[in-house]
């Protein structure tokens, strides 16, 4: 596959559609994007982002169900036993200070909101554990409040993209905001980070296998031979994936099908 360079002399006008190109091909590479944090309700949703931290969705996902059934209420976080609370959530790592964050929350929403996680970005970040982040994951999610989470994951593909040169998170969700409409972000934020986790890695993106290629002035980032790339594809789409790049799914092989997103 060759590709000439998108960005050329690029206008604010030819970055805003080369964005809303991204975009469709987004949506068409991955129907299946959502937030991978398994949760029922606001409150759940703030405790397992908050566990999410230095930690898979996959691990996460798998402390929350016991976890849940233990902790129902803000009260529940706030009265906590601190030794139990602790063993609970162990495998998601930096435990010690999760459960500090989860009782201080606890407190907080009983303190301040009636035991409510409040719907607002301004009120959200000032509580323990909640940045600006975690906040907009909640908005987006829980609330049907449009959000662009900027992950390790989101920040990374945009530029890439080149749709922004900014490098502070907060700049990046200004800029990358401006590009799509804003009923669209929340879906944008988990199309974008379902591409970073099952395609355009941090180390090794399948370039050769990727749908947003022609797109894409970082293409060559990674191996652009599609046997070499097909391999890098992750998840149970990942064949899918391959497929609608022009790559023989029969390259991707049974491991990348089963492996864990990052
Ligand atoms: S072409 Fe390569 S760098 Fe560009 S989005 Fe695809 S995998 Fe990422």
């Amino acid at each position: 596959m060759t590709t000439s360079s998108p960005v050329r002399a690029e206008t604010d006008l030819g970055r805003t559609r080369r964005a809303r190109r991204l975009g469709r091909a987004l949506t068409e590479a991955h129907p299946d994007a959502h937030c991978e944090l398994d949760h029922s309700n606001a409150l759940e949703l703030a405790v397992a982002t908050i566990l999410s931290a230095q930690c898979t969705d996959k691990k996460v996902n798998e402390v929350t169900p016991k976890l849940f059934a233990r902790y129902r209420s803000a009260a529940d976080y706030a009265g906590a036993d601190r030794a139990e609370l602790e063993e609970l959530i162990r495998p998601t790592g930096f435990y010690r200070n999760k459960t500090d964050s989860l009782i201080k929350l606890g407190q907080a929403l009983v303190e301040r909101y009636d035991g409510r996680v409040p719907g607002r970005l301004a009120d959200l970040v000032t509580l323990p554990g909640i940045g600006r982040k975690t906040a907009n994951v909640i908005l987006g999610n829980a609330f049907d409040v449009p959000g662009i989470t900027v992950d390790t994951h989101f920040q990374r593909l945009v530029q890439r993209w080149r749709l922004t040169a900014q490098t502070d998170p907060v700049q990046i969700e200004h800029e990358i905001g401006a590009l799509f409409p804003k009923r669209e972000w929340t879906m944008l934020s988990h199309r974008i980070i379902f591409h970073g986790r099952r395609v355009c890695h941090a180390r090794k993106p399948a370039c050769g296998a990727c749908t947003l290629a022609k797109l894409c002035p970082s293409y060559g980032t990674g191996p652009v031979e599609p046997a070499a790339a097909a391999k890098l594809l992750k998840g149970p789409r990942a064949r899918d994936l391959a497929a609608a790049a022009g790559v023989d799914p029969e390259l991707v092989p049974q491991q990348a099908v089963v492996a864990e997103a990052p």
